[in-house]
């Protein structure tokens, strides 16, 4: 079984509950105060370690409280993180979460250190990229990291996945270096340059050089457009409490079938598997199904 690398953020997301949202200049009585560890990158690293891949996390926190409660989060996964350093003088990343009684949240992020990973950050770990065989990248890290992650990978000859998360338009030298590109709708769209339909979308992309697209459909499931062909595998139906991080249940289980070798059949099925486990619990990280789970849901529901 190869190992996979993921290079990409680490966050804390701190939730509040108000009444309402406030208006410019108010303050409101909330409750329920919360903390969850999140990033996609720390949520995919999980998703993949829970399954049982090895996994190595690069990226940065900031010498705080959160750093330290992220980092031994991630280790008692299993997931390798002696290359998430913290960076002295800037802050964690956070997200600041408010949910309205409607269950509405408005989110300001802070990156905070994840910011600060540069392409020589990336380059200085080359000698974890020798001997693995997945990378897995989000764009929640400068995409300088992102290039240089894909470019070190293609060198060692690993299978490369991209979330393309937050969506931003992408240069081709980016896209080119990717073997499988993993989008939802409106990431597709965005990447694409704005356009909605999604045939065009994904042509649009083909033509930029993307080999493997597999764009995630939510409760629609997912869409597969391989270099050989393609299909489309509808989601498990689950009665649904918490969408939050089904991409990154996704993305985190399609990798860890790679790494184990899988055809990307599997991988995709094992994927859609995770993302509809994920919407059946609350939270991120919390709701990343294990192998235990994943192996008994598959055939019950396939
Ligand atoms: P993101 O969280 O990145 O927006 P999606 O919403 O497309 O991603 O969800 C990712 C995957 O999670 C889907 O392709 C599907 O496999 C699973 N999933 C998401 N929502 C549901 C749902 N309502 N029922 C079953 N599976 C779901």
């Amino acid at each position: 079984m190869g190992k996979i690398i993921v290079v990409g953020s680490i966050n804390m997301d701190l939730v509040v509950r108000a009444p309402r949202h406030p208006l410019p200049g108010e303050t409101l009585l909330g409750s329920d105060f919360q903390t969850f560890p999140g990033g996609k990158g720390a949520n995919q690293a999980v998703a993949a370690a829970r399954l049982g891949a090895e996994v190595k996390m690069v990226g940065r926190v900031g010498q705080d409280a959160f750093g330290d409660q992220l980092l031994s989060g991630m280790r008692s996964d299993g997931v390798d993180v002696s290359e998430v350093h913290y960076l002295p003088g800037q802050a964690t990343g956070v997200a600041l979460i408010t949910l309205d009684q409607g269950g509405q949240n408005t989110i300001v992020a802070a990156s905070g250190a994840n910011m600060s990973l540069t392409r020589a950050d990336v380059l200085a770990v080359e000698d974890c990229f020798r001997g693995a065989s997945v990378l897995l990248t989000q764009l929640e890290v400068p995409l300088e990291a992102v290039q240089a992650s894909l470019e070190l990978a293609k060198k060692h000859g690993l299978l490369t996945v991209l979330n393309p998360a937050p969506a931003r338009e992408l240069p081709v030298s980016t896209l080119r270096l990717v073997d499988y590109l993993i989008p939802n709708e409106s990431e597709l769209s965005l990447l694409a340059g704005g356009i909605a339909d999604q045939n065009v979308a994904a042509q649009t992309l083909h033509d930029q050089g993307v080999e493997n697209l597999i764009v995630t459909l939510g409760g629609d499931g997912v869409r597969v457009e391989l270099s050989d062909g393609g299909y489309k595998l509808p989601a498990y139906k689950v009665n649904v409490l918490d969408t939050v991080a089904a991409g990154d249940a996704f993305a985190g289980a399609f990798c860890a079938a790679l790494s184990e070798g899988k055809p990307v059949e599997e991988a995709v099925r094992w994927a859609n598997a995770a993302g509809a486990l994920a919407v059946t619990r609350p939270g991120a990280q919390p709701s990343l199904p294990n192998r235990k789970e994943l192996e008994q849901f598959i055939p019950q529901s396939s």
